[in-house]
């Protein structure tokens, strides 16, 4: 006897790794790094709306793994995120996750799917919003320190929501320097492999550090960085693991996410408690000022929050809407009585 299938209403869309890859071709890469660079920014407006808590983290020697929940009251969703750094050399990610998305009002989930490409989206465009409000007017040069699995994404997003022309790479392993140059061949940015994080530096408007190293890193110092720039900082993301030199820091007007997340584990670890900080999504909802001259060094000190996954989850469910980019899976019990749980089991047998 076969048992019987679940009702329709259980099932919940399910976005494979390889169906998120078809949704982003579908939409075009450059597009839905535009398109969510203003999804996030449309939440960072109605920031006070969102239970907000710092991600939930599992320390090890190794890494860490973390789980980050926030809800809008209507809409609930969390990540698992972990972060290896050493895993590279095992040939697999330093970064890999997968995001669900729930009804507050039922709890029922409608979401399910791989977060480790929506990750490196969602991150870039973060990164582009905030370069948005923060980098110099007409930025055209952008430096890319540290040219892993997160590079590609955040050069295209700052070619499409800033228009950035030349991308200046440097990576401790040229491998990297070259796999990046390879994807961004076809893109149209005037791309300058560099041999030193000095080198790269040269004329650059904006600064992306995304490096990988657990601990305290010093991929810039002081006296690399000159007036005017600004500086996005997203591989420094862990207790005790940062990628600026502190005295950057002191120069520097910094601009961070949920501030009880990040002086825990962004860039920020390293300054006194009393250290000035504003909020960005204070500055998208025009609360505060952004860049405000053009000597200021700017500094997003970049962790990832998870309101920013929350609005790609979202993004990502809008854009399925008419698409056969998802499977459905069957992983919540809902028998058509919902009293009678075992019995669905006893039917099964
Ligand atoms: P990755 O391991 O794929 O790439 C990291 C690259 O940094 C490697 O190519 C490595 O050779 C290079 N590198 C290490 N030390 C360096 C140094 N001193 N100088 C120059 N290059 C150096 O990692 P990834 O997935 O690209 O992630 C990069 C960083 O961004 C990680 O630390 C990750 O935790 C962080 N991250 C942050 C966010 C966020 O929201 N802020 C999101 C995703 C990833």
């Amino acid at each position: 006897m076969t048992a019987p299938l679940p009702s329709e209403k259980a099932f919940i869309p399910f976005v494979s790794v390889e169906n998120m890859m078809r949704l982003v071709h579908h939409v075009g890469i450059e597009t839905m790094l535009v398109e969510l660079t203003d999804a996030i920014e449309a939440d960072f407006r109605r920031w006070d709306l969102f239970d907000k808590t710092p991600r939930v983290a599992s320390h090890s020697h190794d890494g860490v793994i973390e789980l980050m929940p926030t809800s809008d009251g209507a809409v609930y969703s969390f990540k698992y995120v972990n972060g290896h750094p050493k895993n590279m050399a095992q040939g697999l990610q330093t970064v890999t996750a997968f995001g669900l998305l729930a009804e507050v009002s039922t709890g029922y989930p409608v979401l399910l799917t791989e977060m480790t490409l929506l990750t490196a989206l969602r991150t870039a465009a973060t990164s582009a919003m905030a370069a948005r409000h923060l980098a110099p007017a007409n930025s055209r040069c952008l430096t890319l320190i540290g040219n892993g699995a997160q590079a590609e994404f955040q050069a295209l997003a700052m070619k499409a929501v800033l228009g950035i022309q030349e991308v200046r790479l440097y990576d401790i392993d040229p491998k990297a320097t070259e796999k990046t140059v390879r994807n961004l061949g076809k893109t149209g940015l005037r791309l300058v492999p560099c041999t030193s994080a000095q080198a790269a530096i040269e004329g650059a408007d904006i600064i992306t550090t995304c490096t990988a190293d657990k601990q305290f890193a010093t991929i810039l110092t002081d006296n690399m960085v000159g007036a005017g720039v600004h500086i996005n900082a997203i591989g420094g993301d862990c207790p005790g693991k940062t990628e600026l030199h502190r005295d950057i820091l002191l120069r520097a007007d910094t601009f961070v996410e949920y501030p009880p997340q990040t002086r825990v584990e962004g860039e920020i670890q390293q300054m006194n408690p009393d250290y000035p900080i504003t909020e960005l999504w204070q500055v998208v909802a025009g609360r505060a000022q952004g860049r405000s001259s053009e000597r200021q060094i700017t500094l997003f000190d970049s962790v990832g929050f998870a309101i920013e996954d929350f609005s790609a989850l979202r993004y990502v469910r809008e854009k399925l809407k008419g698409t056969d980019y998802f499977q459905k899976l069957d992983i919540i019990a809902d028998p058509d009585d919902p009293r009678d749980l075992f019995g669905m089991l006893l039917r099964a047998g």
